[in-house]
């Protein structure tokens, strides 16, 4: 834990030696124009991987990036974003490799997390076909990271939330990626709404 601190004082100090003014300039005031939902996967940091500033992505994290219309967490994060921060985009950002994917396509049992999970169970069940025509596991798993966050970003925009921003005319649009643990790099799935 010493080593923690150390390292957020070293940080502390260099964030200033760079600009004085940084943490004054952070502290009075927060107007992200993103919102992140993203997995708890402790490869995907929503600001270190989009090269974002403290200040710049507001951010909300759980297991396989999910969506879920009755977790009042998600949904409040998303109000205030929406109706406060005023974001201009919403990003669902999943990633290949998803432990918690993984989990729920192969039915493995880890406590808990698996009532969480039912809904990409669901929707693996919705895409047998496909995914069972994928020869390679690591592939399968793959494309229901990509298609979770098609419907992620189906349920986000079918909140009353963002139909009420669209409906009053507010600028937002919501955006599916994907993130590549093993490049680094993300990929527009190109399922964008930003209208009712
Ligand atoms: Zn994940």
């Amino acid at each position: 834990m010493d080593q923690l601190f150390k390292q957020n004082i070293d940080w502390a100090a260099a964030r200033v030696q760079e600009d004085p003014d940084y943490f004054k300039r952070l502290s009075g005031l927060q107007t992200p124009e993103y919102l992140w939902i993203g997995c708890a996967d402790s490869r995907v940091p929503a600001n270190v991987i989009t090269g974002l500033q403290p200040g710049e992505v507001f951010v909300h994290r759980n297991v396989a990036n999910l969506v879920n219309p009755g977790d009042l967490n998600c949904l409040a994060v998303l109000q205030f974003a929406i109706d406060v921060l005023k974001v201009k985009h919403v990003i669902v950002c999943g990633h290949y490799g998803c432990g918690g994917v993984r989990a729920a396509l192969n039915n493995e049992r880890h406590g808990l997390i698996d009532y969480w999970l039912h809904p990409v169970r669901d929707l693996a069940e919705a895409h047998r076909a496909e995914l069972d025509a994928i020869g390679d596991p690591e592939e399968r798993v793959n494309r229901l990271c990509e298609l979770s966050v098609v419907e992620q970003v189906r349920q986000v925009s079918d909140t009353p939330i963002i139909r009420d921003a669209w409906n009053r005319g507010q600028p937002l649009t919501v955006h599916g990626w994907c993130y590549g643990l093993v490049d680094g790099l993300i990929r527009d799935l190109k399922c964008s709404r930003s209208s009712l």
